[in-house]
């Protein structure tokens, strides 16, 4: 089997988030139980709302954490592993999508997206419904007076499927499930969807491990894949983290944070913690990362959303 290369995308737009630790821990854990590589990407598009301080401090945390990482990083091969500094790359790509025909400028307004959003997916998503799918070449120019467009790809009425390492089989029809998407905004800042394509396509990513939040984003990711002839990486989603009484964590949880736990814990108790409830150890107890490499296994991983030990992050039952 080719070598397994697998990722850390955080996005620095604040501190290091428990439940990005987890999907850090998760992704490391799985390559190199396999005795594969892994590659830090900084997903930094978003200029306005990120930056290489965060970055940095993200990168002592995972350092704090025991997670290393192979290549990449804000201070590696001239920061080409930064999205920010990787826009060319992406103009590139827009341009192909542009010659093959597939994409258009988009004017709808938010306030115009929501009222003609007719049919709602179950997770809050609505579909484009294709409002300026087929405008003329002079209603084109008459609304860029007004206003810059965003920039949609047309997707295809067919379906996309694959076998998530953790939650098995997963089908979404674009067409009628997603919609056309935007690859880049009026802003002019390319999207999370074609960037993280491209970046996992171009680094060679083999193996893609996150949050279950971005489940619904694999199809749209993969179809990029094949349309620039990349092999597609597997994906594997993990559950979400909870607070003890299963109610959803938000930025308020603000003490969930690493640089805050760091204070108050030591790296192998927030580990051993989040090993324990991914069903990765049998006790709760103090684990280093590398300790848990060979324990690591999707089975023992629930499904559903991983509860917080109670008391936490007040005390920990050590
Ligand atoms: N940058 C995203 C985040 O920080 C992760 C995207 C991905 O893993 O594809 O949540």
């Amino acid at each position: 089997m080719s070598e397994v290369i697998g990722r850390f995308a955080p996005t620095p737009s604040g501190r290091m988030h428990l439940g990005n630790a987890l999907s850090c821990l998760i992704a490391w854990l799985s390559a190199r139980s396999q005795g594969g590589r892994i590659i830090l990407r900084v997903e930094d598009l978003d200029t306005a709302r990120s930056n290489w301080d965060y970055a940095r401090d993200i990168e002592a945390e995972l350092r704090w954490l025991g997670l290393d990482w192979d290549r990449g990083g804000t201070d590696a091969d001239g920061h080409s592993w930064c999205q920010s500094r990787r826009s060319e790359i992406y103009t590139e790509y827009f341009d192909r999508l542009q010659q093959m025909g597939l994409i258009y400028p988009c004017f709808c307004s938010r306030a115009e997206l929501h009222a003609a959003s007719a049919p709602h997916r179950s997770d809050g998503r609505f579909i484009y419904q294709g409002t300026c799918r087929s405008l003329s070449a002079e209603e084109i120019t008459a609304k860029t007076r007004l206003r810059l467009p965003a920039w949609r790809v047309r997707v295809p009425d067919r379906e996309i499927s694959f076998t998530d390492l953790h939650y098995g089989p997963y089908t979404e029809n674009l067409s009628q499930e997603c919609g056309d998407f935007i690859v880049r905004r009026a802003d002019g800042v390319y999207a999370y969807q074609l960037a993280a394509a491209l970046d996992d396509g171009l680094m060679g990513v083999t193996e893609v491990i996150r949050g279950n939040d971005l489940l619904s984003s694999s199809p749209r990711q993969i179809w990029l894949h094949e349309l620039f002839e990349f092999a597609p990486p597997r994906y594997g989603h993990i559950p979400l983290l909870t607070a003890s009484d299963g109610r959803r964590l938000s930025k308020r949880d603000g003490d969930l944070d690493i640089e805050t736990l760091s204070r108050r814990y030591r790296p192998e108790e927030v580990v051993g913690m989040l090993g324990y409830i991914c069903g990765l150890t049998e006790e709760l107890r103090p684990m280093t990362a590398k300790a848990l490499i060979p324990l690591f296994s999707w089975e023992k991983i629930p499904l559903d959303d991983l509860r917080l030990p109670e008391g936490f992050p007040e005390k920990l039952g050590f």
